[in-house]
């Protein structure tokens, strides 16, 4: 008789955390912060509890499909995923290993918003070359989540992503 050793947590977090956004596929969700938490309880059961991004990008299907198909991966198959819509997200939950892999990606991370206001037009800087002579050419992007910039030094357009 042989068994079957029962899931664990941090395994299956694991699974989870791997999943990329459909959005910005260089990013996890965990990168983006969206994955908040994960239970399994006795019964098998495994939930996810996810905080969607914008309200405006139809991405969450896809998430929930594919944080079904990650744990199917390592063998579990009740799943559940549970949206929370409060607290909203914001990119500030955006962790430091994301904004890094924007960087690298070519998209300008967005700024922190903390606690007064941020002069966001100014802060944005070319991830290219760091330039911080850019202007903004359309509020949307490749997709909703991000606006289309250009920079005067490289000359070369790139997305921003909004801060939120
Ligand atoms: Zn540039």
């Amino acid at each position: 008789m042989s068994q079957i050793a029962p899931p664990r947590p941090a395994a299956l977090w694991q699974a989870v955390a791997s999943v990329l956004d459909p959005e910005v596929p260089v990013l996890t969700i965990e990168d983006l912060g969206i994955l908040r938490d994960l239970h399994l309880d006795e019964s098998g059961h495994v939930e996810v509890v996810i905080t969607p991004t914008y309200s405006g990008c139809p991405a969450m299907d896809a998430i929930t499909a594919d944080v079904v198909e990650a744990l199917a991966a390592v063998g579990c198959h009740d799943v559940s995923v549970r949206l929370v819509l409060a607290p909203a997200w914001t990119t500030d939950w955006i962790s430091e290993v994301g904004r890094r892999k924007l960087q690298t990606y070519g998209i300008a991370p967005p700024s922190h918003r903390g606690d007064g206001p941020v002069p966001v037009a100014l802060s944005v800087r070319c991830p290219q070359c760091g330039s911080a002579d850019t202007r903004e050419l359309s509020r949307f992007g490749s997709t909703a989540c991000k606006s289309l910039w250009s920079c005067r030094s490289c000359l070369e357009p790139f997305d921003h992503f909004k801060a939120l």
